[in-house]
This record gives C-alpha cells, sequence and structure tokens, in this order.
C-alpha cells in the first residue's frame, strides 16, 4: 500500500470519527467552563494574587484528595516540580538518573539541573513507558552493587533514581518497575505530567513512587496556565518540597532569612484559582476523553496498516493524547500522513524525538534503546480535546 493510500484512509476514518472539518483540531485545547472565573476575579478582587493566597492551599488538598496522596505542594511548573522531586530523591551531582528515551525534555533536564546525568533506557511496545524487564537486563549487565548502592561500572558513577513516565497518559507496569527498583536500590521519581486521572489497578499514577510530579501546562488535561505539583506520601518530604520550593525561607514573623539555597518555584494564587475550578471538572474531562478514545478505537478499527494504541489491563487510562502506531516504523511513511492530516486542518504530531539523538544528550550512557527506536516512527498522536467527544 502506498503512502498517500494509507493517509487517506487515515483521514477518512479521522473525519468519520471526528465529523467534518470546520476550523484546525488542535492537538489538545484547554476548557473553562466551570468556576474558573469566578475563583481567579476573587484573587484580583481580593488583592491575593501571589504565592500565598486560600487557592493554593485548596488545591494543594484537593490534589491530594483526588489522587490519594497524602500530599500535594504545587510548583510553578511541572519541569519544577520534577527537579525538586529529584532533590527529594537525593539525586546528587556526578549521579546518573535513569530516564525513557522517549519522553518530553523535561525529564532528561530534570536531571541535568540537579548536576546529574540521564542514563537512557528502553520502552515498552505494551505501555509506550519504560519497560521494567529491559531495565533489569540493562542493570544485570552495567551496573554492580557497592555498599548497597547502584554503581555503572563503566562510568563508575553512582545510579540513584529512575524516572518512569506515563506516556501520553497511559500508566507504566510500576509493581514491576518497583521490584527492579528495589533490587539495584534505587529512588523511584514518577514523571506523572501527562497521567493526572489515570489509574495503575485502581490506584492513581504518581502515588508509587517516593515521590512525583505532575504538570497543569496549557495543553494537559487539567491546566493552570503554567504549574505543576509534587506529591508524596511522605510527610517530610512533603515539609521539604514547600520548604525548597519556597527559597527554604525560614518561617519568622517578620524576618526574612533562609537556611540554604533554594528555589522560587512557587504556583501563584491566580493559577491555583485556576486550578481549583479545573479539578472540579476532572472526573468529567476522564470521562469524555475515555469516550472519545473509544470513538478512535471504533472508527479505525477497519483500518489497514496502523491500529490506535489501547491502554493494558492493568490500566485505566486518562488517554491524555490518543496515538496511532503506524504498523511498521518508517518516517518517511509516518512524514507522509503527518503533512496530510495537518494540511487538511488535522493537528496531529509526531512523539518527541527521542532525547539521545539530542546533542546536549547524544554522549550519556545508553540502554539499547530499540524499541523506543521503533516507537518514534511509528507514532502518530491525533486530536484529542475533551471537547472532540461532544455530540
Ligand atoms: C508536560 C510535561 C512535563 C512538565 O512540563 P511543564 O511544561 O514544565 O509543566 C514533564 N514531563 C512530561 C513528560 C510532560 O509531558
Amino acid at each position: 500500500m502506498s503512502a498517500e493510500s494509507l493517509a487517506d484512509d487515515i483521514y477518512s476514518a479521522l473525519r468519520q470519527v471526528l465529523g467534518s472539518v470546520a476550523g484546525v483540531r488542535s492537538l489538545h485545547e484547554p476548557e473553562f467552563a466551570g468556576n474558573e472565573w469566578k475563583y481567579t476575579r476573587e484573587c484580583l478582587d481580593t488583592g491575593w494574587v501571589s504565592s500565598v493566597g486560600a487557592y493554593v492551599d485548596l488545591f494543594e488538598r484537593n490534589l491530594a484528595a483526588y489522587t490519594g496522596a497524602t500530599h500535594a505542594v504545587v510548583t510553578a511548573n511541572g519541569t519544577a516540580a520534577l527537579h525538586t522531586c529529584l532533590m527529594l530523591a537525593g539525586v546528587q551531582g556526578g549521579d546518573e538518573v535513569l530516564v525513557p528515551t522517549l519522553t518530553f525534555i523535561a525529564t532528561a533536564n530534570a536531571v541535568s539541573y540537579c548536576g546529574a546525568i540521564p542514563h537512557f533506557v528502553d520502552s515498552s511496545t505494551q505501555t509506550l513507558g519504560l519497560d521494567a524487564e529491559a531495565l533489569r537486563r540493562h542493570l544485570e549487565d552495567v551496573a554492580d552493587m557497592r555498599a548497597g548502592e547502584c554503581v555503572n561500572r563503566t562510568s563508575g558513577r553512582r545510579i540513584r533514581a529512575v524516572v518512569p513516565m506515563h506516556t501520553f497518559g497511559h500508566p507504566v507496569d510500576i509493581d514491576r518497575l518497583l521490584a527492579v527498583a528495589n533490587t539495584f536500590n534505587l529512588a523511584v521519581v514518577e514523571d506523572a505530567a501527562e497521567s493526572l486521572g489515570s489509574l495503575y489497578r485502581g490506584r492513581h499514577t504518581g502515588t508509587f513512587g517516593e515521590v512525583s510530579a505532575l504538570s497543569f501546562n496549557g495543553n494537559k488535561i487539567v491546566t493552570t496556565g503554567g504549574g505543576g505539583a509534587i506529591l508524596t506520601n511522605d510527610p517530610r518530604l512533603a515539609a521539604r518540597a514547600k520548604h525548597l520550593t519556597t527559597t527554604a525561607r525560614v518561617t519568622h514573623g517578620w524576618e526574612f532569612t533562609h537556611d540554604e539555597i533554594g528555589y522560587n518555584y512557587r504556583m501563584p494564587n491566580i493559577n491555583a484559582a485556576v486550578g481549583c475550578g479545573q479539578l472540579e471538572n476532572l472526573a468529567a474531562f476522564v470521562t469524555r476523553k475515555r469516550a472519545l478514545a473509544a470513538r478512535y478505537i471504533e472508527g479505525f478499527r477497519g483500518l489497514k496498516g496502523a491500529a490506535i494504541f489501547r491502554e493494558c489491563e492493568f490500566a485505566r487510562s486518562n488517554y491524555w493524547l490518543n496515538t496511532l502506531i503506524l504498523d511498521e516504523p518508517d518516517t518517511q511513511l509516518r512524514d507522509v500522513v503527518l503533512t496530510h492530516l495537518n494540511h487538511r486542518g488535522f493537528a496531529a504530531r509526531p512523539a518527541w524525538t527521542l532525547m539521545h539523538r539530542l546533542p546536549m544528550y547524544s554522549r550519556c550512557p545508553c540502554a539499547p534503546l530499540a524499541v523506543a527506536e521503533r516507537l518514534e516512527a511509528q507514532i502518530i498522536n491525533l486530536p484529542s480535546s475533551a471537547k472532540l467527544a461532544d455530540p
């Protein structure tokens, strides 16, 4: 089959799922149909616009309640949350941190902000996330346990942590990953930036690792304009997260004093107000996005040459993005389809360029990355806004 005819078939299936074209279908649009205006107005009317305020506290409490984490600490963005999580996990300058190569740049950059080195690992075709068994084989190959610490035999550096990322909202097989992390004494920091609302065996993603990071960027399932959060069940880590993200300021009635180098990573009250409004609609967003995914799965069922990615049996995904997987990895074919769809007003997108191909990360340590390299040439993300599910 030619690339053009596959592109035509995909376009027809898309039109069938989304209806006839009227304007561009963006990849993911935010939606503010709840109390966002009301809460934001209240911030402006009362003057509580900055990093302290009732909505910051409320948003943190509601996030903890929704996810089942005992503590949530909100931050300026998801990257800041990840950076803080890695510090909380004890990542230090010169350490290595295991990161999937198939991820958004923030996962690798946050490791660099700690002065640590990302060590790239492969993904699973079942979850699109970190492959625990491949990771185990790789560590058995390259790592030694020395005095209880995992050490990369080649570089001599300590491997301190692993950062699973729940790709496009789909949970990784976290039980298997926790077992590997346990064998090699690695801290688990979940990058749950894309998976708010996604469950693994009935439990919310981002509550399995010691700490985890959420994002409320404009394209995520829930947005605060820009924002992020740290989840943890450890009260000590939660207190330390608050401290580090609040310039390590020592609480005092009127004195300004700080006991270490901290960060101005707080979320302003205005953004938290938007977040409170958004969170009230999260369950409805998830329902509509799952309905859209069901329509995609049904609408593309007869297609030859590609199929819609589906959640695993252990997962209840938020289907943040709907993903079409080409049967064969073929970058040229992928780009023909992408060009075709974009010309016709559908904002289809490839996955990210793999981290180990980027100039600043091309010399980092790597596991074999064959699956991620195949996926990179197979993945096409389709318009996925919740409103596309509406009749
Ligand atoms: C969105 C995202 C982040 C955080 O991004 P911010 O824009 O800083 O909020 C981190 N990791 C992944 C995988 C993401 O998709």
